[in-house]
């Protein structure tokens, strides 16, 4: 493909120990968001890890600029960029089940294990690699790079808002923050809170489920009048994969749902403790009111494509909408409870709110949108997006092709930005989850990669 493969790839070999050593020091940031401080928006440790990053960069030969601690940005070469290669220094909180510290990075059985190896402070370093490979070797380049990192993807991207108010983007981005091949579709993402007022003297009593939006709930409680344990365990024989126990608290019977959490953009992956508790007050004899009854035949359980609630739709190119019931509570004689819905790039966020909210009102559910977000596409016929999957085609040997996903990426609210790796296909490395890691041959990998895409759409 170009000249300089072999040049890179002895390259990249030969500074593997030095991205190691980098990662791992990177890795020793706790940059979970925390309390905000002087030209430091996201926290301490957030604005440590930015700077130590950027020192690196300077060390490298590279210019940069500091955006107050929200992002930065760092230029392989004096030309105007062309080409943005974004990253994020900031990470999710560790949560539990680690064999070992997630902030004392180790090399285990060839893998970098520690929390932000894969998301996304190793794929950070890689494409700084990559960086300092081409100019090292004095590749020429006719456009600039520039690396621009930020500390706030996890939360929200504020950094990115604040960035793009100071200055404009390159024209072709990039983000190694998903998977490979390339990321040309993110779906269209809709929120929704829906409130209805519960009859008097119902025989539920309080219900209780999930805690946050973006995700398949995989708990629930209820408390019930009018009904038995035994009565419980019968009716839940039906429902499978969500395990129900049930017991008696005076003249009540609390009620718990377990099931299984998935993320709310995949939630074919999960099993919906709140669908099945409402399937189970529905099917028993008390009479738990007409909202659970519109609930249950609205979000049915083990059904995720929105069919029932009037919003089932698909297309070749992002396969099919998904709708999810994640929250649900009773609190003063009133029902509520929140969804997340993400569409393929073929409607349009207008379109799925009027369908959705339709839906509730002629049911006499109040519901009001909370967030919208209209989906991202980027033509997957274009030279940038050929450019890159041959890039990927020639560095691994493996077929090259666009995929979409019902996240949503930095790149998201960008005109001509994709995601283009870090993670290949079939791997699995823990993002977000204990353990997390990079093998050392992703590493070098995607170090290459970066370096050759660097040559295809920047280089002369
Ligand atoms: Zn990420």
């Amino acid at each position: 493909m170009n000249d300089y493969k072999k040049l890179i790839n002895d390259y990249i070999e030969e500074h593997t120990e030095d991205m190691i050593s980098f990662l791992k020091e990177l890795i020793s940031y706790r940059s979970v968001q925390g309390e905000a401080e002087e030209n430091a928006p996201f926290g301490k440790e957030n604005k440590e890890v930015l700077d130590r990053f950027i020192a690196e960069c300077e060390k490298f030969g590279f210019k940069t600029e500091n955006f107050q601690g929200y992002a930065a940005h760092a230029d392989m070469n004096e030309l105007a960029p062309k080409l943005g290669i974004l990253c994020h220094l900031d990470v999710v909180p560790e949560g539990t089940g680690w064999t070992g510290d997630p902030y004392k990075a180790e090399v285990r059985d060839g893998k970098v294990i520690g929390r932000g190896a894969i998301d996304d402070k190793g794929p950070a370093v890689m494409a700084l690699y990559a960086m300092k490979c081409i100019s090292d070797l004095k590749i020429p380049l006719k456009h600039g790079v520039r690396l621009i990192t930020g500390c706030n993807e996890e939360n929200g991207s504020e950094d990115m808002e604040y960035y793009r108010k100071k200055t404009e983007f390159p024209e072709l981005l990039v983000t190694p923050d998903g998977n490979y091949p390339l990321i040309n579709i993110e779906k269209g993402m809709l929120r929704c809170e829906f409130s209805a007022d519960m009859p008097e003297n119902c025989a539920l009593v309080s219900l209780h489920g999930g805690s946050v939006i973006n995700a398949v709930p995989d708990r629930c409680t209820a408390r019930v009048k009018d009904t038995s344990p035994e009565e419980i365990a019968e009716c839940a024989k039906g429902i499978e994969n969500v395990k129900f126990t049930a017991e008696t608290e005076g003249n009540l019977t609390v009620i718990t749902a377990e099931g299984s959490c998935a993320h709310a953009s995949t939630p074919e992956q999960g099993y919906n403790a709140v669908t099945a508790m409402l399937r189970l007050l529905d099917d028993i004899s008390a009479d738990t009111g007409v909202p659970v009854s519109v609930l249950n035949s609205m979000f049915p359980y083990g059904e995720t494509d929105g069919g029932s609630a009037g919003v089932k739709c698909s297309d070749d190119i992002s396969g099919e909408l998904t709708l999810v019931l994640s929250v649900i509570d009773i609190e003063n004689g009133s029902i509520s409870g929140k969804c997340d819905c993400r569409f393929p790039v073929s409607k349009t966020l207008s379109e799925i709110s009027e369908n959705l909210c339709g839906a509730f009102e002629g049911d006499n559910i109040d519901a009001q949108i909370i967030l919208g977000v209209e989906p991202h596409y980027v033509d997957s016929d274009s030279e940038f997006v050929r450019s890159l999957l041959a890039v990927y085609e020639d560095v691994t040997g493996n077929k090259g092709e666009c995929i979409a996903i019902g996240g949503g990426t930095y790149v998201h609210e960008t005109e001509n930005g994709v995601a283009f790796g870090a993670e290949f296909p079939g791997e699995d490395n823990h993002m977000h989850g204990a353990d997390e890691f990079i093998t050392v041959d992703s590493l070098k990998l995607n170090a290459k990669i970066y370096a050759n895409m660097i040559i295809a759409l920047a280089g002369k």
